[in-house]
């Protein structure tokens, strides 16, 4: 479908732009100063250009106006300087256009190319890489062309006019080029890929999408993918970049965010991170429901740039090791970028560097990430085998604690068992003490039993001793209904003896006549008594008066044997005995005994001394 155009000659003539030479050379790229631009407006009789004041220079160093959404012309007049007919051709190098119009004005009639998609919304490819439109002139004819662009992207024109031959040879030459940077990728993509399914990282996968994201974006914004991949698809080649920059934005933000680990560093900025994915999802929903392009997305690619950028630097600030390996890959995409955009504009020449250097860029970013995933992995291989030597020694810590605490507690044991031993020791030996203490406590009772018992000087039983003895031996007989004696013995004349001799020589036979006295009973259960001063007294159980009367007598004849000497002296003793034996009647008392045995003694005394004298059968 043509467009008709009329010609304004009263514009062409009034022209005040002096037309662009054209030399017979390979390859000019048209300068913007040549040209100028009107954006289309309603009110124009379609068909009609407008009057020459309307027409606007093109303020950057290239043919350029922005973004915008009206259809833009741009006008270049052309001059061939030369003599010889130029077979040219026309490139338009800037494929992100849904339409052109290619008008060449001659004086006499013009000539219209169209591609891109129609009215009927029928797709007429370009069948390059780029829009190109064939440019024949005459020697010295001048023209003008007229482009009429539509665009949701960058009303953008870069211009070159070719040598028909050169330019079939450049195409080689950039499909190539291409061919060589689409081939890197391709091997990064399918090796890191390939990564991915091993390492199972979702690092390597977003690495993997925005590989993949480039490739589109590339192929939609260099042509390749008009030409080769999607072709005669409308869609992608009206959306094609937009989706390729969104998808792209998309994956490098989600792999910013996984690679870098943002969120272990910092939270508001992996807000922010987040922020951008919602937004580039939204956009990207936009395209395809609405199949609109934000024009605001331009803005916020080049926010995303700054972004990355500063979010690199304070995240390698940060102290996050990878980050500067992030920042080296965005630094050189950026660089190489801002080559060619400096070519675009004019600044730079005209170089493979400068032609293909996003594609260059793209290349070595994706390969430094690549080495940057590589490093990753070593990276956290050594923080895993640092945490694992950490782990190591701290459980090496925990078992030598551990053993010191067994150790300590065994002592403890040790110790307990030793006090224990000690103390059972102690204990034994407290007891015996103890025991011994006893002992000797229980002998000291004896002894003072015997003692409170015993009469000190003779060692016989005393008087009290005497008392209690006599009166059980009195209600044991009477019980038992046996008879019972008591001899009473007194010493004669004893006043004499102490009085010649002196008290020692009376002490000396007090003992030893209580020896005699205790040598001469032999029944167990007689019993030996001092009742005082020189008298003694010797108590028969079971005895009878007569049996004990013949005790009394032997007793009597052995102190007439004794033979007592003191000092070399002996001194004759004869002693006097009353003897009383009866079977007690209940009631009866130590007393009535004594005093009968005391009476046959005094019997005794009266008799004449030295002599035994039982007891009157009345008493
Ligand atoms: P008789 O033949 O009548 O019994 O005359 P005797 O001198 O033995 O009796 P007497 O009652 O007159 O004197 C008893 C003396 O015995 C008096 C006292 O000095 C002495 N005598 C009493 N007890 C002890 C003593 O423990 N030691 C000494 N050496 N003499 C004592
Ligand atoms: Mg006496
Ligand atoms: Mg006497």
């Amino acid at each position: 479908m043509v467009l008709a155009i009329a010609l304004n000659p009263q514009a062409y003539a009034s022209s005040a732009v002096d037309p662009f030479s054209l030399q017979r050379v390979e390859m000019q790229p048209v300068p913007a100063e040549y040209a100028s631009f009107w954006i289309e407006d309603d009110s124009r009789v379609k068909g009609q250009l407008p009057a020459e004041e309307v027409w606007r220079p093109v303020e950057f160093a290239t043919i350029t106006a922005g973004p915008l959404t009206k259809p833009i012309w741009f006008r270049i007049p052309v001059q061939n300087v030369t003599q010889a007919t130029l077979t040219n051709i026309a490139e338009v190098r800037w494929l992100n256009i849904d339409r052109v119009d290619y008008y060449i004005q001659r004086a006499n009639g013009q000539e219209h190319h169209f591609l891109g998609i129609n009215e009927q919304g029928e797709l007429v490819p370009a069948k390059n890489s780029s829009f190109d439109f064939p440019l024949t002139l005459q020697p010295l004819e001048q023209v003008t062309l007229l482009f009429r662009v539509e665009t949701r992207y960058f009303s953008f024109l870069p211009l070159f006019i070719w040598d028909q031959q050169a330019y079939e040879a450049h195409l080689v030459t950039v499909h190539n080029w291409y061919i060589l940077g689409f081939g890197a990728l391709m091997a990064l993509l399918l090796y890191n890929f390939s990564l991915s399914v091993f390492v199972r990282d979702r690092a390597y996968l977003f690495y993997c999408c925005y590989v993949v994201s480039i490739l589109i974006y590339e192929m939609a914004f260099n042509g390749m993918g008009n030409v080769f991949v999607w072709q005669d698809s409308i869609w992608m080649h009206k959306n094609g970049l937009g989706l390729g920059i969104y998808l792209s934005f998309l994956a490098g933000t989600l792999f910013f965010r996984e690679f870098l680990n943002i969120g272990a560093y910092s939270v508001w900025l992996q807000r922010l991170v987040d922020l951008s994915i919602v937004y580039w999802l939204i956009a990207l929903a936009a395209l395809f429901t609405l199949d609109t392009f934000f024009q605001n997305s331009i803005y916020m690619s080049m926010i995303a740039c700054v972004f990355a950028l500063a979010g690199s630097c304070y995240l390698w600030y940060l102290g996050n090791p990878l980050a500067k390996y992030y920042l080296l890959a965005w630094v050189t995409l950026l660089f190489f970028t801002v080559l060619m955009l400096l070519m675009i504009i004019g600044v730079l020449p005209h170089h493979p560097v400068t032609e293909h250097g996003q594609m260059i860029g793209f290349v070595t970013e994706m390969l430094f990430l690549s080495f940057a995933l590589a490093a990753r992995i070593n990276l956290e291989r050594d923080q895993r085998e640092k945490a694992q030597k950490q782990a190591l020694k701290l459980q090496l810590d925990i078992n030598r604690e551990r053993e010191n605490t067994i150790e300590a507690q065994q002592k403890v044991l040790e110790l307990e068992k030793h006090n224990n031993q000690m103390l059972e020791q102690r204990v034994q030996e407290r007891t015996l003490e103890l025991q011994d203490a006893l002992g000797n406590l229980s002998v000291a009772n004896q002894e003072l039993a015997r003692l409170t018992v015993t009469d000190p000087l003779t060692g016989t039983a005393n008087r009290r001793h005497f008392d209690e003895m006599l009166d059980v031996e009195i209600q044991r007989a009477a019980r038992s209904s046996l008879p019972l004696s008591l001899i009473l013995i007194d010493i004669d004349h004893f006043k004499q003896l102490n009085d010649q001799h002196g008290h020692i020589a009376g002490d000396e036979c007090l003992k030893h006549f209580a020896d005699l006295l205790t040598r001469m009973v032999n029944r167990k259960t007689d019993l030996v008594a001092r009742y005082g001063g020189e008298e003694f007294a010797l108590v028969l159980p079971e005895t009878s008066q007569d049996a004990a009367f013949v005790v009394a007598e032997k007793v009597r004849l052995a102190v007439e044997d004794m033979r007592f000497s003191f000092k070399g002296t002996i001194i004759p003793i004869t002693v006097s005995l009353g003897v009383v034996g009866l079977i007690p009647k209940q009631g009866m008392t130590v007393t009535d005994f004594v005093d009968a045995a005391d009476n046959a003694l005094y019997s005794a005394k009266h008799g004449g001394r030295n002599r035994s004298v039982m007891a009157t059968a009345a008493s």
